[in-house]
């Protein structure tokens, strides 16, 4: 649909085009699919697949060296599904599986996961897909068989990348697998500082989109934890170090036509939204429950600069 596709390069541009941006949502379980396509959101920006996986109990590699492979690509493909079905002609973008080693060490499989000081900075995201091409095999077959099905709606989106050839490698990978690689929407999020850096260089290899995962993005840029409550209030998404790579990436990718979004709980902030449009940003990705509270402080927004530019050029 027409309003899907990217803005418009803006290059010498004075001041972010208004364009509209889209709202969307975030989903974890195929059990709220219906949910989250109830708020009437112009889609997913984020499809988390770690929970439908850690949620068979197994790890991928368990379902490898059994030789079951079949049956985690059966179980991914019909929670996709699920969610692909709830969205018809609106893009959902399924983010590769993206769970540290210590939440798979528990189950069936998990003495096989490495042992990691820092999980979090560790064996997770593009560089799991990278580094075992069985188990991003497996993910790759079930994408392929939902494109096979017509589901053209569904995007791909690589966590945790911090290098353009990352992405390189994870398309070559696909290509070899059969995948028409020009054909399909594939993107990455934007959550370590080294990415937003080098955004124009992730342009260059083909992204097409990019999403920022604020939550990452945060605990990386400022060296602040996550879920360590004793450095809480220095987690900080608006600070200025944070913005300044978000403005970076955002500049980049409207300048070059290529979809920008937000994707962490940063998004689900309606100062942080008002923020993002008036920055430019193509779409953002709320929780299911802050969905009409960012799609209102959206209009605001949007409403706020149409007559800011209405009277500039009034005066
Ligand atoms: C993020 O980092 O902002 C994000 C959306 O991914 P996750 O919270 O799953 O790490
Ligand atoms: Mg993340």
């Amino acid at each position: 649909p027409k309003k899907e596709e990217a803005a418009a390069p803006v290059a010498g541009a004075p001041a972010p085009v208004i364009t509209g941006t889209l709202v969307k949502v975030n989903v974890s379980l195929p059990e709220a699919a219906q949910r989250a396509a109830a708020t009437g959101a112009d889609g997913v920006g984020l499809l988390r697949i770690e929970h439908l996986i850690l949620g068979l109990q197994k790890t991928p590699g368990w379902y490898i060296n059994k030789g079951k492979e079949e049956e985690f690509i059966r179980e991914l493909y019909d929670g996709i599904k699920v969610v692909l079905d709830a969205f018809p002609g609106k893009s959902v973008w399924v983010r590769t599986l993206d769970a540290p080693t210590d939440e798979f060490r528990n189950m069936e499989g998990g003495e096989d996961e490495p042992a990691e000081h820092n999980p979090m900075l560790g064996w997770r995201g593009i560089r799991r897909d990278l580094n075992s091409p069985e188990q991003f095999r497996m993910q790759v077959e079930t994408f392929k068989r939902l494109w096979a099905a017509g589901y053209d709606n569904l995007g791909v989106m690589f966590p945790l990348v911090n290098h353009p050839d990352e992405f390189i490698r994870a398309k070559a990978m696909m290509k070899r697998w059969g995948v028409d690689v020009d054909a399909v929407t594939l993107g990455i999020m934007v959550e370590i500082p080294s990415s937003a850096i080098l955004i124009e260089d992730f342009i260059r290899a083909g992204i097409r989109f990019a999403s920022f995962g604020t939550n990452d993005l945060v605990q990386y840029t400022l060296a602040v934890d996550r879920n360590n409550e004793n450095v809480a209030d220095m987690y900080m998404p608006k600070h200025p170090a944070v913005l300044k790579l978000i403005d970076l990436a955002i500049t980049a990718c409207r300048a070059n036509g290529v979809e920008c979004s937000i994707c962490g709980q940063a998004g689900s902030d309606p100062s942080m939204a008002a923020w993002l449009v008036e920055h430019g940003i193509t779409s953002i990705s709320a929780n299911i429950d802050a969905v009409p509270r960012i799609r209102e402080a959206v209009a605001r927004k949007e409403q706020q600069m149409i007559l800011d530019m209405a009277r500039r050029n009034n005066a």
